[in-house]
């Protein structure tokens, strides 16, 4: 990605010290979605490398991941499905437990939304210890998903999640990083 572009996107992203607590800074991309050159160029970075390729779905995660993930799907002309905090899908679902920095929390997707050997991009705003994306990888490749890629906004490399789903066998795309927390 070219230098100029990627400054930019970096500063479109507000980030807010010590939210949600103390030693955190929330990286806030709802000023890169208000942005209409950011937006587009995000997303326009994060499809390039599919355009022309076979993606049959593009699985967002709750709740940053749907608005991406659905901007990225219609470019790709794929299919998108959510995967969803527990409680929340209507039909037959899947579930996974993850770890959070304090307790458990437990994902879904609904278990009709993704066919046997679909090719499958996950995507999210941003990963850190990649708990979430981890579970998420776990929950589409018990339904017999693909997984083409896992995409982010912004890595913080420092917190090891995308090696975790590199390890994994996921190839991991983000389009901007930022140090420590
Ligand atoms: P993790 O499971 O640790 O990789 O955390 C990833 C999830 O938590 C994503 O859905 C992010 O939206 C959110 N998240 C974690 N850390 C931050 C942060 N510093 N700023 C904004 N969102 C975050």
């Amino acid at each position: 990605m070219d230098q100029r572009l990627l400054t930019d996107l970096k500063a479109a992203i507000r980030s807010i010290p010590d939210y949600p607590k103390p030693g955190i800074v929330f990286r806030d991309i709802t000023t890169l979605l208000g942005d209409a050159r950011a937006f587009r160029r995000a997303v326009d970075e994060l499809v390039h490398p599919f355009a022309g390729g076979r993606v049959d779905k593009v699985a967002g995660i709750e709740a940053r991941g749907f608005i991406l993930g659905g901007a990225v799907a219609h470019q790709l002309s794929s299919g998108f499905v959510p995967i969803r905090k527990k409680g929340k899908l209507p039909h037959e679902t899947v579930r996974i437990a993850y770890s959070l920095e304090y307790g458990v929390d437990e994902m879904e997707i609904h278990t009709d939304a993704i066919g046997q050997d679909e090719r499958v991009i996950l995507v999210d705003d941003l990963i850190a210890t990649g708990g979430t994306a981890v579970a998420a990888t776990r929950l589409l490749r018990q339904m017999g998903a693909k997984i083409v890629a896992a995409c982010f906004i912004i890595d913080l490399p420092d917190l090891g999640g995308a090696q975790k789903l590199r390890d994994l066998g996921v190839d991991v795309r983000s389009l901007v990083s930022f140090e420590g927390h």
